[in-house]
């Protein structure tokens, strides 16, 4: 009998540990890092079919979730550089849960475009960055579920490979004053590590958000380091994806992304070659600083 009570006991605590480690549906996020990084969305490059379709796939997604938006079909075009602006526009996607206390805003960001195809060889891009994608459309539906404090606008981008373009565009007509961003969360490349390493980019510059990195950090099993921020002989990513443009005009952001791999820009960065175990710990870490950050700000 007492063995019994002990098993049912331990049970109970597995089962209230698992629900609260476990925020986002792992199933959901590997099926949507899969789907966005498979053949048939051809390496996802600006204006190509494969963009389209993924584009497609996060609008469906916000459509599920009834996200609002401050855009048609939760659309933002944009027009691109000189080599591609006769192929068409670019398309930001946004989707946005309104605050319950706070009319400041944190924008999470991860662009899903990437490198598309060269000859017979597709770019899945699977770390780089349908990570970040799947990350975003499982934070959203999170917060559909459980309403933050402040108001999240999630904005998929679209062309940063191409130079940030999405971020561009997005900055320069961002639908609510720039002064009510309080934080940028941008992801890119969350999926795999060599050594179990996550870095957070930018608290060199905004130290304020530190203590609530550590925090949740300290209950992952993975590690988060931080750095990278170009102080001196370290590497600079602080412009080295979307957070860039908002960073340059003084806007605090945490850049969240692992080192560079073998696989990173070439056809073998696909669904096979991400580290599931990292990857869902990484969503969570990077899920868990975002809500200590959300019950922190006023
Ligand atoms: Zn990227």
């Amino acid at each position: 009998m007492k063995t019994i009570t002990s098993f049912i006991l331990l049970l109970f605590c597995c089962l209230a540990f698992h629900s609260q480690a476990q925020k986002m549906d792992t199933r959901v996020l590997l099926e949507d890092i899969q789907f966005l990084s498979s053949d048939q969305l051809e390496g996802r490059s600006a204006t190509s079919e494969g963009n389209k379709k993924a584009a497609n796939y996060i609008i469906e997604r916000f459509k599920d979730l009834d996200l609002s938006s401050q855009f048609p079909e939760y659309t933002q075009s944009f027009s691109l550089n000189k080599r591609l602006e006769q192929l068409g526009t670019g398309e930001n996607i946004i989707g946005f849960v309104p605050g319950s206390a706070s009319s400041k805003i944190i924008l999470i960001m991860a662009h899903y475009d990437h490198l598309g195809t060269k000859g017979k060889d597709i770019y899945n891009g699977a770390d780089d960055n349908a990570s970040g994608t799947a990350a975003l459309l499982n934070m959203a539906a999170y917060f559909k579920k459980n309403r933050p404090l402040q108001s999240i606008l999630f904005a998929a981008t679209d062309a940063e490979e191409e130079g940030l373009l999405g971020a561009k565009a997005l900055l320069k007509d961002f639908p609510f004053p720039l002064n009510q961003i309080q934080l940028v969360v941008n992801m890119d490349m969350i999926s795999r590590s060599e050594d179990n390493t996550l870095y957070a980019v930018g608290t060199r510059f905004y130290p304020q958000f530190k203590p609530y990195l550590e925090k949740s950090g300290e209950r992952s099993a993975i590690q988060l380091v931080f750095g990278n921020d170009g102080a001196k002989g370290e590497l600079d990513w602080t412009n080295a994806s979307d957070h860039g443009p908002f960073h340059k005009e003084g806007i605090p952001f945490i850049y969240f992304g692992v080192a560079d791999h073998k696989d990173y820009h070439k056809p073998t960065d696909t669904f096979e070659n991400i580290d599931q175990t990292f990857y869902r710990q990484a969503c969570e870490l990077i899920l868990n600083s975002i809500l200590e950050i959300d019950a922190a700000m006023e």
